[in-house]
């Protein structure tokens, strides 16, 4: 079955997570599993060529993400409209743990803004507590409701926070949810019978989790057959204006 895979990464993770994956490895393994698109960033806002480099050699296998660190103010803000118009940038990357600023922070604002004149969605890692968790997201998307809010991971590791990811998405009609690492098949159909059939997406999250298993994840969710073709192709295109 044709995948996208709506989150991905090129780039050097160090410390603790000591991973690696560049553009043409990620190439390869995209091919082996059947994975047509993959919507990608890097490890962080200064490494946003690396993606620019991928998105130039591999054209439309690759739908680039702009990552940003909102303390850098205007300059993340210029550096968005950069992407998006000269590089064709499809959308903007965040991470709240890995910066520091809690999800919800009106530092986001002119980010968000930015966003929602170009029509791209924002994708924000969720799950950790206590900068990006669902609660915190909700309370952005709700500020913003003309942005498409990807909450990735759909609150990850912690049943109680992929709960609260279900929960927020069901209030907000803004919030989509992505799968990776996040370890309940079940949720996944949860998420597709309760959120909306539009709302929930394949992801891997590379070089972080391996395709077999998120794969394995969705196939043994108990969604039926056409709701496999929406969470692993049609949503993600649908989202990224794909068809
Ligand atoms: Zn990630």
């Amino acid at each position: 079955m044709k995948k996208i895979d709506a989150h991905a990464h090129i780039g050097s993770f160090g410390g603790w997570a000591n991973l690696r994956i560049n553009a043409d490895e990620l190439i390869e393994q995209m091919d082996k599993y059947e994975i047509e698109k993959t919507v990608l960033c890097s490890t962080d806002e200064k490494t946003n060529t690396d993606t620019l480099g991928a998105f130039k050699k591999y054209g439309g296998r690759f739908i680039p993400l702009v990552y940003l660190n909102p303390y850098d103010g205007e300059h993340a803000v210029e550096m968005l409209y950069e992407y998006v118009r000269e590089h064709g940038f499809a959308g903007i990357k965040l991470n709240p743990l890995k910066q520091a600023y809690v999800a919800d922070t009106v530092m986001l604002d002119p980010i968000m803004s930015a966003a929602e004149e170009l029509e791209i969605p924002v994708f924000i890692h969720s799950g950790h507590p206590p900068y990006s968790l669902p609660w915190s997201i909700a309370l952005l998307a709700e500020r913003f409701p003309g942005v498409k809010v990807v909450m990735i991971h759909m609150g990850h590791g912690h049943g109680v926070y992929i709960d609260a990811a279900l929960k927020m998405a069901r209030r907000y009609d803004n919030i989509y949810l992505e799968m990776s690492g996040m370890p309940m098949s079940s949720k996944i159909k949860e998420a597709y019978d309760t959120v909306g059939a539009d709302r929930i997406m394949f992801g891997t999250d590379a070089p972080f989790h391996h395709p077999t298993v998120e794969i394995q994840k969705v196939l043994t969710s108990g969604v039926s057959e056409h709701a496999l073709e929406d969470i692993f192709y049609n949503n993600a295109a649908r989202l990224m204006g794909i068809v």
